[in-house]
């Protein structure tokens, strides 16, 4: 069988794949069903360590994303588009769907954002409605410090919707410390639950914004409005995914009982980030690494889609390259969720380690030798 150490779709844990083979009730009628939700919901605040409310959509990470501008966006309102990574940059595309006007503050792609700077920024311009900012944006695999970045925005009362989909549970979310006003999460990054789900976490404050909307939310889906009061009447917009619930909750349940979950995370990307260095090969990134996905240069002379096929075909290990402007520039290694574990990321490197060396191309050390000697160092 293929070893799946793309930066999610992650590998998904024989319990979470048995919990969704159990037998259903009617989730649209069973009250014990909203328990359930609800209970779901709260443990999913507790992780993310917030009084928020938090939501469970069918539909992967895109939908939450999606619904959030939705849910905030009026036509002519302004929303600041943080950009420094092609998850960053490309939410400017829903804000122009739901007939808002996007204001796109680019930075160095090579790094996360330079607080400060923005800081600045802001001081002559902070007309917006709300912000968007990627905590991982993916490709690039850089991490922004929300931490500083929401409260910063809070400052000019401008909300902030929060792209965590490839960080939360591989790296620590302080939702209340933060002051973010939407967070989104899907099932298939580092909570190592199959792909079909997205989760909300959403502040009193952005609902307030929701329901003092002049013009009604353009979506049905995607409207969060939608979900706040199924508890108490007993009723959700659309007929919930049961199983996939099912599947979310052991997941969940899984992140919950994994002590050093984020320490683990820290530890086995640094060891990669080394080894890659040793190797000679070049990072994509200076600065803010995030500890759930590794983004390298493909150097001259290689080509990445030959590189990702041999690795494929005759190891049986699958990584991903990229897309957009980074197409055929890097490979992505990615270390989150259940795949953040030390044997499977050993036998990834080991792979690339050979496919290398078919390309014959040489490395300066070994991937692998070098993250094992980081890993098990006193
Ligand atoms: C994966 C991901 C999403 C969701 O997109 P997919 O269609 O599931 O790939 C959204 N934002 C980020 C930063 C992601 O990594």
């Amino acid at each position: 069988m293929k070893k799946i150490m793309t930066p999610g779709p992650t590998q998904v844990r024989e319990n979470v794949r048995m919990a969704r083979s159990m037998v259903t009730t009617n989730p649209d009628l069973d009250p014990d069903f909203y328990e359930y939700y609800k209970d779901t919901c709260q443990m999913l605040s507790e992780l993310l360590h917030t009084k928020n409310t938090c939501y469970i959509m069918s539909g992967e990470g895109i939908l939450g994303l999606e619904a959030a501008c939705a849910s905030l966006t009026e036509p002519g309102d302004r929303v600041l588009v943080l950009d420094n990574g092609i998850f960053g940059k490309g939410f400017a595309d829903f804000v122009k769907i739901y007939g808002g006007e996007p204001v796109i503050y680019s930075a160095d792609y090579h790094r996360d954002f330079d607080v400060a700077a923005l800081a600045a920024w802001l001081e002559q311009n902070h007309d917006f409605k709300y912000a968007a900012v990627v905590h991982c944006d993916t490709p690039t695999g850089v991490k922004n410090k929300i931490e500083e970045i929401c409260p910063l925005l809070k400052r000019y009362g401008i909300l902030s919707v929060v792209d965590a989909v490839s960080s939360m549970f591989g790296v620590e979310i302080d939702a209340d410390a933060c002051q973010a006003d939407i967070i989104c999460g899907g099932s298939q990054k580092a909570l190592s639950a199959p792909v079909g789900l997205t989760l909300l976490c959403v502040s009193d404050e952005a609902l307030r914004a929701m329901e003092q909307r002049k013009t009604p939310i353009a979506s049905f889906y995607a409207n969060i409005l939608n979900f706040r009061d199924y508890y108490k009447n007993k009723w959700f917009p659309y007929t919930m995914p049961i199983s996939d619930i099912y599947g979310l909750r052991t997941a969940l349940e899984n992140v919950k009982a994994d002590q050093d979950i984020y320490q683990r995370h820290a530890v086995i990307a640094h060891a990669v980030r080394t080894a890659v260095a040793a190797a000679g090969l070049q990072l994509y990134l200076s600065d803010g690494y995030c500890a759930t996905v590794t983004v390298v240069e493909v150097p001259e002379g290689v080509d990445s889609a030959q590189l990702l096929k041999l690795m494929d075909e005759k190891y049986g290990v699958m990584i991903a390259g990229c897309f957009d402007i980074l197409a055929g520039k890097v490979i992505r290694l990615g270390h989150m969720g259940e795949n953040a574990n030390i044997s499977d990321v050993t036998l990834m490197l080991d792979a690339l380690d050979n496919t290398f060396a078919d390309l014959g191309y040489p490395l300066q050390a070994s991937l692998k030798k070098v993250f094992q000697q980081e890993i098990y160092k006193k």
